[in-house]
């Protein structure tokens, strides 16, 4: 199997290689088929270490990011997690792997109709979609264990930080339209604590809580 083979050399050269450890991010990669997240024309690239066109000029992350964002989730098998921004799914999907649920929004319609027919197909029925501007979050379904946000916002919404369970963990892109950095923010009996896990570069994050439409 030619992508059966892509995906693993994926894992151990780009994800083990640069670091990644946590077993169950590891596992999660080696078995979401991310070929199927693109179009049929960018499928040979898909295991490539870059991120690709999703269409509605957006783009699907590199695979390292995605384990990267993961990891620094530090997620168990009984977290529900939130993502902001679905775009191709992929990252949703990696996240369903681990986790109890997974609830994701996306504000771009044709992304959110293609993500939720492909979550069907492949029976990810732990993934829960909404349609519309995350940046709010989802107030119905707080506080989350994990939130993560795979588009660039220009401060952290405090709406989200909100959301966040005692020991809850929000990741996500905080800079200008060009570059970031990937912001890690949780929750503990002492408070809040924020750490800077380095540059990264993602779209916008366009909403009510992030850049202006
Ligand atoms: N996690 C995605 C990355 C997609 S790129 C993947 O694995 O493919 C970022 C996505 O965030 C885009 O689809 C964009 O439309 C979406 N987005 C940007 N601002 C948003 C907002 N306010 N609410 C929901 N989605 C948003």
């Amino acid at each position: 199997m030619r992508f059966e083979r892509q995906r693993e050399d994926m894992v151990r050269q780009q994800i083990e290689a640069r670091g990644i450890t946590d077993p169950a991010v590891l596992a999660a990669m080696r078995k979401v088929p991310r070929h199927l997240f693109v179009s049929e024309a960018l499928r040979d690239q898909a295991y490539g270490d870059y991120p690709l066109p999703i269409g509605e000029q957006q783009t699907i992350s590199q695979p390292y990011i995605v384990a990267e964002m993961t990891q620094a989730l530090a997620l168990s098998p009984e977290d529900r997690v939130l993502e902001i921004g679905t775009g191709s799914g992929y990252q949703a999907a990696v996240l369903a792997e681990i986790a109890f649920r997974v609830y994701t929004i996306e504000r771009i319609y044709p992304l959110y109709t293609r993500a939720r027919k492909l979550f069907d197909q492949l029976r990810y029925h732990n993934i829960v979609m909404r349609y519309g501007d995350g940046t709010a979050g989802w107030a119905e379904e707080a506080p989350f264990d994990a939130i993560i946000v795979t588009a660039g916002a220009p401060r952290i919404p405090r709406v989200l930080v909100d959301q966040l369970a005692m020991g809850g963990r929000l990741v996500l892109p905080v800079g200008d339209q060009y570059t970031q950095d990937l912001i890690k923010v949780y929750r503990d009996e002492n408070g809040l604590h924020q750490v800077n896990l380095g540059g990264c570069r993602f779209v916008k994050l366009v909403g009510e809580h992030g850049w202006k439409p």
